[in-house]
């Protein structure tokens, strides 16, 4: 199965900010929510979503640390597992002899992986590889992130059929629930993080 189904599209975003953290907003649009790297949403871990530098701070020569340009919406894991890994050393070459990184907005970036049936991560070239290891892709949490997002979006198809049974409406109210209190969880959780 494919990776990804969303190419994230970085807007030529040129505003002068202080801090990095203003562009929050842009990233989580052009991402479409969604981390630029495992592809995860960030639906029920909105907290958990950090801005990445593409090419790490230490290695910036002609790039600021608040240009745009560099910046990627990440999940927690990804960026915490990527920090300032970066094996060209260079801020122009963002990688070499199958390892280093592929910008995620480059349509490129979704032919280095794949997904198994359960949702895992599968690499699919020698630099998806490097990555699949720098990236940490084999943590449990992708997989049951995507798994959750598939039967969230199959909860919203059967709500979409007009059947008339009672089991069907029950099971409904049974997801719906779950549903709730699901999001209610994620939404503490980010009340508390704030
Ligand atoms: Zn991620």
């Amino acid at each position: 199965m494919v990776f990804r189904e969303h190419i994230p599209t970085r807007s030529n975003i040129k505003t002068v900010v202080v801090n990095y953290a203003a562009h929050r907003v842009d990233l989580r649009r052009d991402y479409q929510n969604r981390c630029g790297y495992c592809d995860d949403v960030d639906t029920w871990r909105f907290s958990w979503f950090e801005i990445d530098h593409l090419v790490p701070q230490k290695y910036l020569v002609s790039i600021l640390p608040t240009d745009y340009s560099n910046l990627v919406y990440a999940c927690r894991s990804c960026n915490n597992s990527k920090r300032a890994q970066w094996p060209t050393k260079k801020e122009e070459i963002h990688n070499h002899n199958d390892e280093g990184f592929i910008d995620p907005c480059d349509a490129s970036y979704s032919d280095q992986f794949s997904r198994a049936v359960n949702g895992r991560i599968v690499a699919e070239t020698n630099l998806g590889a490097w990555m699949y290891k720098a990236l940490k892709f084999y943590k449990p949490q992708h997989e049951i992130i995507w798994n959750i997002e598939q039967l969230d979006n199959m909860i919203d198809e059967i709500e979409a059929l007009s059947a008339d049974s009672v089991l069907l409406d029950q099971l409904l109210d049974c997801y719906r629930n779950f549903r709730k209190y699901v999001k209610e969880l994620s939404e503490a959780g980010f009340q508390k993080s704030i």
